[in-house]
C-alpha cells in the first residue's frame, strides 16, 4: 500500500528534531496546500567553507514521484548516523559541503500531483527556449495547466519553489570552485538514468569531459553496477524551462570552476513491469508500491550517492586535464553524439 501522505515530511521533520545538533536547518519557503503550510527545508552538514568542495542532493521536485525524496531521506540518514560513529566519515564531511533539498514541491506531494499546487511543472519553469523541436506538451507547452508539463505563462514569475531551488543552488552551491547537483526523479522508462545537461538541445555542454571521466571512475570502482545509463538527457527528450540547464549555463557565465547537476530517473516501467495491477494505480506509476520492492528501491542507490559524495571530495584526483580531457571528449563525442553513440 502507498504510504500515506505526509509520512515523508514527518519522517523528514523527525530527522531534523533527533540531529538538531549535526544539522543546519532552514525552512527556505513556505507553501499553501490543501489548506495547509508546508515547509520547503533545506538541510545542510559538512564543511562551511567555500573554498571547499559541495554536493547537493535534491528530490521531489515532481510531487508524486515520492520515492525520489524517500531515497534522499533514507540517504540523509544514513549520513547522519554515519557520522556519528565512523571518523573516516567525520573527517570526509569536513572537508565537503553537503546541501539537501529532499522535498522541493511538497504541494504536489501532498495533492499528489507532478506539477506543483498552481498546476506548474517546475521542470518545464526556467526561463530556458529549447533549440529546434521539443516533443508535444512533453516538451513543456504555456497551453493550460489542465494539461500535464505545463511551463506557465511568459509573463509569470519563476514559481516561489523554482526560485527557492535556484537560491539555494546559487548560494550555496555556485560559489563553489567544484560542485555536483544530483536532483531525483522517477517515472521514465525501464533503466535508471542518469541525465546530464543539456535538455533543452543536442549539443555537448563544455563539461562534457569531466561527466564522461565521473562515469567512468564510476564503473571503473563499481563494475558490477551498471544498472546506470549515464547520458545526456537529450538523447532521451528535449525540453524547455529545465532547472539544471538554467543553473548549469548560469554557472558557466559567472565563475570559473566546475558545477554538474545531474538527474536520476529511476525506471519506475520496471515496477509496473513486475507488477502489472500497478498499472491501474496512477500513484504506482511512480513509486514502487510492494514493500520489498520499495525497500530494495531505498537502498539500491546509496551506494551511487556516497560515490558522488567522495568523488566530490576527491575531485581533483580524477577531474582531466590536458590531453587526458582532449581523449575523454573524443570518446564522450563518439558515445553520445556520433555513430557509436548509443547504450
Ligand atoms: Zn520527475
Amino acid at each position: 500500500m502507498p504510504t500515506p501522505a505526509f509520512s515523508e515530511l514527518e519522517s523528514l521533520e523527525q530527522l531534523i528534531e533527533q540531529n538538531r545538533h549535526a544539522l543546519r536547518a532552514e525552512v527556505v519557503l513556505t507553501v499553501q496546500a490543501d489548506g495547509r503550510e508546508l515547509p520547503v527545508w533545506c538541510l545542510e552538514t559538512g564543511s562551511t567553507d567555500l573554498r571547499a568542495p559541495a554536493i547537493g542532493f535534491f528530490g521531489g521536485v515532481h510531487g508524486m514521484e515520492r520515492i525520489g525524496t524517500q531515497v534522499l531521506i533514507a540517504w540523509l540518514q544514513t549520513v547522519l548516523a554515519r557520522q556519528q560513529w565512523d571518523s573516516h566519515f567525520a573527517e570526509l564531511l569536513g572537508k565537503v559541503r553537503l546541501v539537501f533539498m529532499p522535498m522541493v514541491n511538497p504541494g504536489g506531494l501532498v495533492l499528489g500531483t507532478r506539477a506543483n499546487p498552481a498546476g506548474i511543472d517546475l521542470m518545464r519553469s526556467a526561463p530556458v527556449e529549447a533549440k529546434g523541436r521539443v516533443p508535444l506538451l512533453l516538451g513543456g507547452h504555456r497551453l493550460s495547466p489542465a494539461l500535464p508539463w505545463f511551463r506557465g505563462q511568459v509573463e509569470d514569475p519563476l514559481p516561489a519553489e523554482a526560485a527557492a531551488l535556484f537560491e539555494v543552488v546559487r548560494a550555496r552551491l555556485h560559489p563553489h570552485p567544484f560542485s555536483l547537483a544530483m536532483d531525483c526523479h522517477s517515472g521514465f522508462g525501464f533503466r535508471d538514468r542518469i541525465w546530464f545537461p543539456y535538455a533543452r538541445s543536442r549539443a555537448p555542454v563544455p563539461h562534457l569531459p569531466e561527466a564522461f571521466a565521473l562515469r567512468a571512475l564510476f564503473n571503473q570502482t563499481y563494475p558490477n553496477h551498471s544498472f546506470y545509463l549515464m547520458e545526456p538527457q537529450s538523447l532521451s527528450y528535449t525540453t524547455h524551462g529545465d532547472l539544471w540547464d538554467f543553473l548549469y549555463d548560469e554557472h558557466l557565465a559567472r565563475y570559473p570552476g566546475l558545477f554538474l547537476p545531474f538527474t536520476l530517473e529511476m525506471g519506475s516501467w520496471l515496477w509496473v513491469k513486475k507488477n502489472p495491477r500497478q498499472l491501474f494505480s496512477w500513484f504506482g506509476h511512480f513509486n514502487p508500491i510492494l514493500p520489498h520492492r520499495l525497500e530494495r528501491v531505498l537502498r539500491r542507490h546509496l551506494l551511487l550517492f556516497d560515490f558522488l559524495l567522495h568523488a566530490t571530495a576527491s575531485y581533483r584526483q580524477w577531474l582531466p586535464r590536458g590531453e587526458q580531457r582532449a581523449q575523454y571528449r573524443e570518446a564522450a563525442l563518439a558515445r553520445w553524439f556520433g555513430t557509436a553513440a548509443g547504450d
